[in-house]
């Protein structure tokens, strides 16, 4: 027996990811591999995206209908601003919050460990 896809599904649904740039759900995810004539099964699709997730290849945000969506996240510590428009994500770096980290340990007392922060409008393309 000859498979048609010699491509394993963490491979094909991680290029899927990278070249869409949008936050996908695991239903359309399935939806576009179908189209470029995967085999892959809809539960292989959900089982991958909890693998990259937990190896923060992609990650993960729940959608305005609850729904959870997945991009694709490079290893580097950025953030995600998002196009409302045509759902384009583009990583951002954080220069900014250094500053306001030193801001509230001096004003505050408080040490900052962690942040999380997404921005939203409209992409170059869309404007
Ligand atoms: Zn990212
Ligand atoms: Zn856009
Ligand atoms: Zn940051």
């Amino acid at each position: 027996m000859r498979t048609e896809y010699s491509t394993r599904p963490r491979e094909q649904i991680t290029a899927l990811l990278r070249k869409e740039r949008r936050y996908l759900s695991a239903a359309e995810i399935y939806a576009l591999l179908r189209k470029s004539r995967s085999k892959v099964a809809l539960s292989t699709v959900y089982r991958t995206l909890g693998l990259l997730e937990t190896k923060r290849e992609v990650s993960q945000r729940v959608d305005e209908h609850g729904e959870s969506t997945y991009v694709s996240c490079a290893p580097t510590h950025h953030h995600h601003a998002i196009c409302r428009k045509c759902g384009k994500v583009e990583e951002v770096a954080c220069e900014a919050m250094e500053s306001f980290a030193g801001e509230l340990r001096t004003h505050h007392g408080f040490e900052l460990d962690d942040h999380a922060m997404e921005f939203f409008g409209r992409c170059a393309a869309c404007k």
